[in-house]
């Protein structure tokens, strides 16, 4: 298949890797195709497009791996030159947002051929630099088709990141946002909250007191800031409940910690002890 990657980073990039092992034919569209040569001398992709247009016209299937604050944009521009019967998904972090911006660009209804996609793998680093093979492997892709998506086009997308070993499942774009706002967005926002208290107490002192403890726990706060304030944006809502549970939380164990009280300390620590104990392997 001949697979139009836009946005050649992180995730876009990975993906190419992984097709052109899988024998798919991959060309990358960027801003500045003289950047991305290097991804063509490296043989990430097959060819780095010159013209957009005539790479899109060519293309069975196109990936939007841009911020998801420049989906809408992205697409407006590739829309007039894809082929009937091409697909078009993205990999955006949210879904509903992409929903709407989608259909908002599209007189209301998200088009047939576009399936919105969400693959649950990545690294805090960005850019086609720092892109891997593998990526996906083991990994889940989240697919939100709508009432309007045809179901082939859902096939279709489906079938290609399964041949890149990632497992598939679809959802609706409440449904996931819901959740990841809990299990992706909510532990970035504290990973950057810890990281800027971190850095509030200014004291370089500090720094040869770090164990593997406060790395892993601000790892995700050198992520890329626009990515990460994109993706805050456009799930609001849902993040706005996550984090105000998580505030009721921690006011719940700074009562505990200020009233001295041991009884409900051990009973709340080993509650989420147990629960953790239940994860599923990674
Ligand atoms: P990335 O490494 O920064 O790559 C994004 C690419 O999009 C850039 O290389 C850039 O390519 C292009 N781009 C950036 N800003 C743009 C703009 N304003 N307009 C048009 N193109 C733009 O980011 P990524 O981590 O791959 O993330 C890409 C998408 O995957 C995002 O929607 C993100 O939410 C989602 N995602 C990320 C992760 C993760 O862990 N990072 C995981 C799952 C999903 P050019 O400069 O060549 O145009």
């Amino acid at each position: 298949m001949h697979v139009v990657i836009v946005g050649l980073g992180l995730i876009g990039g990975s993906l190419a890797r992984d097709l052109r092992r899988a024998g798919h034919t991959v060309t990358a569209c960027g801003r500045d195709a003289a950047r991305l040569a290097p991804a063509r001398e490296q043989g990430l992709v097959d060819a780095v497009a010159e013209d957009w247009d005539s790479a899109l016209a060519a293309a069975e299937l196109v990936v939007l791996g841009v911020p998801v604050g420049a989906l809408r944009e992205t697409y407006v521009r590739i829309r007039p030159h894809v082929s009937a019967g091409t697909v078009v998904t993205d990999v955006g972090s949210t879904k509903g947002s992409v929903v709407r911006d989608i259909a908002a660009a599209c007189g209301g209804h998200l088009p047939a051929h576009f399936v919105p996609g969400h693959p649950i793998a990545g690294t805090e680093h960005s850019g086609f630099a720092a892109s891997v093979e593998g990526l996906f492997a083991g990994r889940r892709v989240v697919l939100t088709p709508t009432a309007d998506t045809d179901p082939a086009a859902v096939e279709r997308v489906s079938d290609l990141w399964r041949q890149v070993g990632a497992q598939v499942l679809t959802m609706t774009p409440q449904a996931h946002d819901a959740a990841l706002a809990l299990t992706s967005h909510l532990p970035q926002m504290l990973s950057y909250t810890l990281m800027g208290q971190f850095a509030e107490a200014g004291d370089g002192a500090l720094a040869q007191l770090i164990g593997s403890g406060f790395r892993g726990m601000t790892r995700l706060a050198g992520s890329d800031p626009v990515l990460w304030r994109d993706v805050a944006l456009a799930n609001r809502a849902q993040l706005s409940l996550a984090l105000h549970r998580y505030l009721e939380r921690l006011g719940e164990l700074a009562a505990a910690i200020d009233a001295g009280d041991e009884a409900r300390l051990g009973k709340l620590f080993a509650a989420v002890q147990d629960a953790h104990r239940r994860l599923p392997p990674a």
